[in-house]
């Protein structure tokens, strides 16, 4: 815990954690260490992790890195961060995101972007991906051994793939949502970010739990996600989905796919062509779907309840405070955001795009029901259409190209199922390039047991 507290101090430069809490972090190390000299540790206890934002910590500040928050300090505490430290984990802070994780580059949050420790070609500094951004940062410079990241549409497995670490994504109703900070909620889930898949595979047994403060929390034992991990994926069969060799995809990336594919093979996988045909409309449905229930969602940010307010001129009513309340507490993306929610939700146009998303959803996960009734064990596909991308993309480029580079990522969330990242090789240029496996529901441990072969 100190040497991750100094490395946290000497790597204020990433912009990784946002909220340092060192007094609470040597507090439970040392109750850890009681706990380890009373030979009742648990494999999480003493081991110091960081906390995206967006989890709610009591007595910490909690913003999912957003202005609007700004000042809210929650009386509760999340189920995942609860059952860590129930587990015996020590808290060394809260991690940079992107604004109620919304975005790819770590460049919405409102306290500036988190930056990747590894550096472009010519010294370039590069974005360690999003929204969990800081989590990613910190895990790949060594400031903490895991963090826990959300996935909504790819926010755990893009920054682990542009960081080479490990993100895993689980099933939906694996780890529960209670007290994460809302973003699409049919869509988000928490999930490990590490160096390695068995840390990957620990660190997702203490994170997971039932629990009844989550309807969506699937009511099931957690396994022993480690004892998974045997190495033997002897006659498993892995798909490779026709529909994900993109056009424009790069070579490095190409090459990378194959040799992932020749990994498994080699280590008694047997790898088959497969079809997931409604995968071009996983794009469009995931950026009608998310940003209707992020309208929802954010609907609460008032002003009245939690956070920022706006002071008033004499003469404003109440709805002139929500407004401006509102206008300066959420960043251009947010703002965006909630537009494009509210229209697809409206009245007039709910049937063209909500109703026809929730459709294609369907299709999707249809795609995804019947690889499997086939016999399909699981799916590698690439995790990212790029290597990590300079600094200030996010802020300069089209909204819409931002969006394009979800491709590989968001389908599973619409599916519900779970999926990992795992560094695999390196771009021409050595910056870290990652691989995607894709399981069946609930089956995170035969998952990570077949990415480790990629490790
Ligand atoms: N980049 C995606 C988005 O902006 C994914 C976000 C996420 O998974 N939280 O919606």
């Amino acid at each position: 815990t100190d040497a991750c507290l100094g490395a946290i101090d000497a790597a204020g430069a990433l912009n990784a954690f946002v909220h340092h809490t060192p007094d609470m972090a040597r507090d439970m190390a040392r109750a850890a260490d009681a706990r380890i000299k009373a030979g009742d540790a648990a494999p999480m206890t003493g081991i110091p992790v960081g906390i995206k934002d967006v989890f709610c910590v009591r007595g910490v500040p909690s913003q999912a890195g957003s202005r609007i928050l700004q000042g809210f300090t929650p009386e509760y505490e999340s189920t995942v961060t609860q059952n860590l430290w129930n587990a015996g984990a020590v808290m060394l802070g809260k991690l940079n995101q992107d604004e109620f994780a919304m975005g790819s580059t770590n460049e919405s949050s409102c306290y500036g972007p988190a930056v990747n420790p590894w550096r472009g070609p010519d010294g370039a500094q590069l974005t360690p991906g999003g929204s969990s951004g800081g989590s990613a940062a910190a895990v790949a410079a060594d400031l903490c051994l895991g963090a826990t990241g959300t996935d909504t549409g790819g926010s755990i497995r893009q920054p682990a793939a542009f960081t080479g670490t490990v993100g895993l994504k689980p099933t939906y109703g694996r780890v529960s949502r209670w007290g994460v900070i809302a973003y699409a909620s049919s869509l988000d889930q928490a999930g490990p970010m590490t160096r390695t898949v068995r840390d990957a595979a620990i660190m997702l047994g203490a994170m997971a739990s039932a629990d009844p403060q989550d309807s969506t929390c699937a009511d099931l034992p957690v396994p022993d996600f480690e004892a998974a991990l045997t190495g033997d994926i002897r006659g498993k069969r892995i798909g490779i989905p026709r529909e994900y060799r993109v056009d424009g995809m790069p070579d490095a990336i190409d090459a990378l796919w194959r040799q992932g594919a020749e990994m498994l093979r080699d280590a008694g996988a047997e790898i088959v062509d497969i079809s997931l045909p409604h995968t071009k409309y996983a794009l469009p449905a995931y950026y009608v779907i998310a940003p209707a229930e992020a309208s929802s969602n954010l609907a609460r940010y008032d002003g009245v309840r939690y956070g920022h307010r706006a002071t008033l001129g004499s003469g404003d009513g109440i709805t002139q405070m929500y407004e401006n309340t509102r206008a300066q507490g959420f960043g251009p993306e947010v703002q965006r955001r909630v537009m494009i929610g509210t229209y697809v939700l409206s009245a007039g146009f709910y049937d063209a795009y909500y109703n026809r998303a929730r459709r294609v959803r369907a299709l999707i996960k249809r795609d995804f029901d019947q690889a499997f009734a086939a016999g399909i064990d699981s799916i590698l596909a690439p995790a990212t259409p790029s290597a990590a991308f300079p600094l200030g993309s996010g802020d300069k480029g089209d909204p819409v190209q931002m969006y394009l580079n979800d491709v590989f990522t968001v389908t599973l969330n619409l599916a519900g199922l779970p999926g990992i990242a795992v560094p695999v090789g390196q771009d021409a240029q050595g910056l870290p390039l990652g691989l995607q496996l894709i399981g069946r529901p609930f089956e995170e441990g035969d998952l990570l047991n077949q990415a480790q072969v990629l490790e």
